[in-house]
């Protein structure tokens, strides 16, 4: 017998029931299992409900999306969204921006008329919330993710660093995967809202340090490394006892200056003060702090100035040369140098693919790099093998 297979759910959620309905029948289409609401009381009875996905219209007559975002942030927090609008542009980025500070995972905004090709994109996207495990039964993922953390069941991935003045590997950074069979290579990016939105991200922390703790102990080529970055999400630093639970973890497998503490601004901090206070004793108690992701999200200037930061890591997206071009990816580069060396910051770039990439990273003085180009993230026995890989490629005359 095959297990019954979930499909998605979908909620439309738009006050002109014709367009609902075109909509509910597109998602049909992709298989989802649709629910219409286009008044305010069916928005009341139906958002929040367990949907995998919300399209919401902004512009609802007696009521607006940003009002039913509300709503959804009680009932259903880091539920996925598409937004659309029949508003200008700028309404519908300030929205979407709204959307991703209050933790939703914001996959599409839509500009109306719907452009039906790029919906279909974005339902076939969307659809990663479920997810087939290796015997063929499909799974909800935030199901899995939820109970592999309950039950511990997550390892640990390493992706070197690269020193670009001496070429070689001095660190790695340490991303977690679900030790479940069929999910090990699902993106943490993927599962961590539901993480953060059912109150596990300290689990998943206290997971993340055991792993790290004990693979820096039980394997030499990461023992020998100069530096390990882990991540932290910034809901973490609400905890004032952190700093001191971190260095009691991570102590017995090397000095609190032989790791740095990654930390993404994907949601705005609930106490600034707090986070300030806790990052200043980390960087008190030794160890070393980076800004994750600069240039994308709540990863801003003013964070910047504020947080007692050692390390800069620019995001991948800034430098793909396909989009603006060249000259527009060595400008933002430089801008992020002269940004890094006036704060005394190491800039790092991340997602380094090709052999093009990694000279303009190093025309521009970047002081390292991690990326495919170097070695995709792997097992901490494999870290030997990937470091003398990289050894012998930079060794060859090109
Ligand atoms: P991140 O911290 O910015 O990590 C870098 C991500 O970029 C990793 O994705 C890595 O596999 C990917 N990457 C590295 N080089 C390349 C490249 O050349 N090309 C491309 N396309 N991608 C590259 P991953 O492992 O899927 O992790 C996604 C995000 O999940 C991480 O982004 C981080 O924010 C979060 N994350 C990972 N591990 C943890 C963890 O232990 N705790 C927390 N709270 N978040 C984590
Ligand atoms: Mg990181
Ligand atoms: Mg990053």
């Amino acid at each position: 017998m095959t297990e019954p297979q979930p499909s998605s759910r979908l909620l439309v959620i738009d006050d002109d029931a014709a367009v609902a309905e075109l909509l509910g029948d597109i998602a049909f289409g992709h298989g989802f299992e649709t629910d219409i609401a286009t008044t305010p009381a069916e928005i009341d009875r139906l958002a929040g409900i367990g949907h995998d996905l919300v399209l919401l219209d902004l512009t609802l007559g007696d009521t607006d999306g940003l009002q039913v975002m509300r709503l959804l942030r009680k009932r259903q927090p880091g539920v996925a969204l598409i937004l659309l609008t029949g508003a200008d542009r700028t309404v519908l980025a300030s929205a979407q921006r709204v959307a991703e500070l209050s933790g939703f995972r914001v996959l599409g905004a839509c500009s109306k008329p719907v452009d039906i090709d790029e919906l279909g994109r974005l339902f076939e996207e969307s659809k990663q919330a479920v997810v087939k495990d290796d015997t063929g039964a499909i799974r909800r993922l935030s199901d899995v993710a939820m109970n592999a953390i309950d039950e511990g069941q997550v390892h640990l991935l390493y992706q070197p660093k690269v020193d670009l003045a001496s070429g070689a590997i001095t660190g790695a950074e340490a991303l977690v995967r679900l030790s479940v069979a069929g999910f090990e290579t699902v993106s943490p990016g993927t599962w961590i809202p539901f993480i953060e939105a059912t109150g596990r991200s300290r689990r998943l922390l206290n997971l993340v340090l055991e792993r790290a703790a004990d693979d820096r102990k039980n394997f030499a080529a990461l023992a020998a490394l100069g530096e390990i970055s882990i991540n932290l999400s910034v809901l973490d630093l609400e905890d004032l006892t952190l700093p001191d639970h971190i260095r009691s973890v991570l102590s017995a497998s090397g000095a609190p200056a032989g790791w740095t503490l990654e930390i993404t601004e994907s949601a705005e901090t609930g106490q600034l003060t707090d986070a300030l206070d806790v990052l200043t004793r980390f960087r008190l108690l030794g160890f070393r702090l980076a800004m994750d992701d600069f240039g994308t999200g709540s990863s801003t200037f003013e964070r910047l100035r504020i947080y007692p930061f050692n390390e800069l890591k620019i995001n991948r997206l800034f430098v793909h040369t396909d989009r603006g071009g060249l000259e527009h990816t060595r400008a933002m580069l430089r801008a992020a140098v002269d940004l890094g060396e006036a704060l005394e910051l190491k800039v790092v770039v991340e997602g380094v693919e090709s052999d093009a990439e990694l000279s303009l990273v190093n025309e521009v003085g970047c002081d390292a790099v991690q990326g495919y180009l170097v070695s995709r993230p792997v097992a901490a026995d494999q870290f030997g093998l990937a470091q003398a890989d990289w050894d012998r490629r930079r060794s060859q005359p090109v």
